[in-house]
């Protein structure tokens, strides 16, 4: 399909990738003592890389790795993550020419987009271990302005059952069968804070279990298709069909193996990535599915190393007969709607 490239291919993409609100809805950060994302680092996405890739808006993650379900397990991990999430507030500033702010609501991103060459910063929270037992500190995340919760990472935590068991951590393959009494409670508190519930990482029974009972769409924010790539983590077409029904989404990643079995960086590329969304497009409808890297937490295809290449994703939606309406629902729009639905349902 690449015999004859036209010149104006090329420059249109990148004209109608400017136009957009895009939004990547998973990056992780070096931690702890990561490079100032205001220099030139080695992150797969700083502030520079936004600006030149033309990715407006990031969901940064505060990530904790499961560790034991004790109290002092508990403590440590939240520790942690209000640590990171004070990190992840303090990129929304200004230096070295660079400008970035800190969004926590719908409104606070639509209102930054507004501003040409601004990189838009929006909390998250992955793993719900960092609650341990307590459900309050839900709130103390959402005033530090997470936008959404990932109920679990690898390994089975007090809130729900991972796709992965950590045996290393004892873990059978099922402990409480999906969501626990404490996750369900979990799943309202989400709800009443007005923030989304992430379901990558999830077993698939604590995912539709979540699906239904959230009295907002949940959303994957980085996870791929089953039926092109057989990893545990990766959603099932039962799982999509649940996305679809419920008004949900899912967010493609850009982690190698989870796009190809056993995929390396530079074997998997952007038109692989872009099968899985097609794939979640036919099986969803375009309005239930969107973009995310996992950079600087495992992403990196061949051809979408970091941020700035954030334009080859537009380029192949454009060769793939998307439109500028659909490339932008794809591209954030679709994001954007459940983060509004959610903030609406908040009490
Ligand atoms: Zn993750």
């Amino acid at each position: 399909m690449h015999a004859d490239p036209s010149q104006a291919e090329p420059t249109a993409a990148q004209a109608l990738h400017t136009r957009l609100l895009t939004l990547d809805s998973h990056i992780d950060i070096p931690w702890p003592n990561g490079p100032d994302p205001f220099t030139a680092t080695q992150r797969h996405v700083d502030i520079g890389k936004m600006v030149r890739g033309g990715l407006r808006a990031g969901c940064f993650a505060a990530y904790v790795g499961q560790g034991p379900r004790t109290p002092d397990g508990w403590t440590k991990a939240r520790e942690r993550a209000l640590a990171m999430l004070e990190e992840i507030r303090a990129m929304g500033a200004e230096r070295n020419g660079l400008r970035a702010v800190l969004a926590t609501s719908v409104a606070d991103i639509r209102q930054a987009a507004t501003e040409p060459g601004v990189a838009i910063i929006v909390p998250a929270v992955e793993n719900g271990h960092t609650i341990g037992e307590d459900i309050s500190v839900l709130d103390q995340f959402r005033a530090l302005g997470a936008c959404y919760l990932t109920l679990t990472h690898n390994g089975h935590n007090a809130l729900a059952d991972s796709s992965n068991p950590r045996k290393d951590l004892g873990d059978e393959a099922i402990l409480h069968g999906g969501l626990s009494a404490l996750g369900r409670e979990a799943v309202a508190a989400l709800n009443r804070l007005g923030m989304l519930i992430d379901v990558s990482h999830s077993s698939k029974a604590t995912m539709m279990q979540a699906a239904h009972l959230s009295t907002t769409p949940i959303v994957a924010t980085h996870s791929c298709i089953h039926a092109l790539c057989p990893v545990p983590r990766n959603l099932d077409d039962e799982q999509l069909d649940v996305l679809r029904e419920i008004g949900g989404l899912v967010q493609i990643t850009a982690v190698p193996s989870f796009v190809r079995p056993q995929g390396k960086v530079d074997a998997v590329g952007v038109a692989d990535y872009m099968d899985h969304l097609d794939y979640a497009v036919r099986r969803c409808g375009v309005e239930h599915v969107g973009i995310s890297s996992d950079f600087d937490g495992g992403g990196m295809l061949a051809d979408w190393r970091d941020a700035s290449q954030s334009a080859n994703l537009t380029a192949e939606l454009v060769r793939r007969g998307y439109d500028e309406s659909e490339i932008a629902a794809l591209w954030g729009g679709n994001f954007l709607r459940l983060l509004e639905r959610a903030e609406a349902a908040a009490a």
